[in-house]
């Protein structure tokens, strides 16, 4: 085991009933982590330069999980997501994949950005969505057609399916990033601040409605913020990453906490202690 994983606070465990969520799991599988990221240090090289974004990160997200990635900006949880998509390789550890270590981009993992523009603007919603589908050979183009209609009529957007992205506002793109992945029946779906960039108002009903999709699928979520709210939310578990270069301070269990337990005194202590583990220097064994 990892001194990261060694050292780190776990501070509450996931209440989250695992089996409800994964059927076909069995203690075989439940031993082999979805995503095992080991020890993790990662590097951007420029020829005068060497930038650490990360330090010997450690952590498991097993199937069902919605699993975040809590930090402040510029402390690598996008670099982490390049690495688990599999666009950076790491400079030391490893990441896995149902105990595959990962050595490139794959259709098994799918990325959902903060940028609106991450849909091409010339394709059509459908053809948004059916275009993974088809590039990775996934699906024929008929049952990518299908597929695609059925995973946006999922996200509410059946009616806009020959529409143009530059039609759609900010929430309904955000939506079709989400149905284009979706479609693709990810093992892990990345999502890297993919609400960042909302009106407080949509991005409430974003959260909702991701969560309502993960009831629906039961899909294994790795979910990157710095919002500590949007982290509880979303979260069954949250880990903790100190400023530049990132290293895990904490996991922390936050299933109890929901958009129905805000007010609630369980979930306003631990924004308290998320706040602290995040903000103090020193952590307190
Ligand atoms: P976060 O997503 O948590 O805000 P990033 O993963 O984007 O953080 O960045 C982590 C660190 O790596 C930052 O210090 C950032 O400046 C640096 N960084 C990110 N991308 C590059 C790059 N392409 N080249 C060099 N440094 C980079
Ligand atoms: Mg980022």
């Amino acid at each position: 085991m990892s001194l990261a994983l060694r050292n780190r606070h776990v501070l509450g465990e996931a209440s989250l009933d695992r089996e409800a969520y994964s059927p076909t799991n069995t203690s075989s599988a439940a031993a082999t982590p979805r995503l095992a990221v080991d020890n993790v240090t990662l590097e951007y090289r420029t020829r005068q330069h060497v930038v650490k974004a990360t330090q010997q990160v450690s952590f498991n997200v097993q199937e069902g999980d919605r699993f975040v990635l809590l930090g402040p900006s510029g402390c690598g949880k996008s670099t982490l997501l390049k690495a688990i998509a599999g666009f950076l390789t790491p400079a030391e550890g490893s990441i896995r994949l149902d105990g595959n270590t990962i050595h490139g981009p794959g259709p098994d993992r799918i990325v959902v950005f903060q940028e609106f523009d991450q849909l091409p603007p010339w394709k059509t919603v459908k053809q948004n969505v059916m275009f993974p589908l088809i590039a990775s050979r996934t699906l024929g183009r008929k049952a990518a057609e299908q597929r695609a209609l059925e995973t946006l009529e999922k996200v509410g957007l059946g009616r806009f399916a020959d529409a143009y992205p530059h039609t759609l506002s900010g929430g309904m793109k955000q939506r079709v990033a989400i149905a284009r992945a979706l479609a693709m029946r990810p093992r892990v779906l990345l999502m890297d601040e993919p609400f960042a960039a909302l009106d407080a108002l949509t991005r409430r009903k974003m959260q909702e409605e991701l969560l309502a999709l993960w009831e629906q699928e039961g899909f294994t979520l790795l979910f990157v913020t710095h919002s500590i709210e949007e982290a509880q939310i979303i979260g069954n578990r949250v880990l903790l990453l100190s400023p530049h270069p990132g290293r895990v301070r904490a996991e922390l269990g936050c299933a109890d906490d929901s958009l129905h337990s805000l007010g609630s005194e369980a979930t306003k202590a631990r924004t308290q202690t998320i706040h602290r583990l995040l903000f103090e220097n020193e952590v307190a064994p």
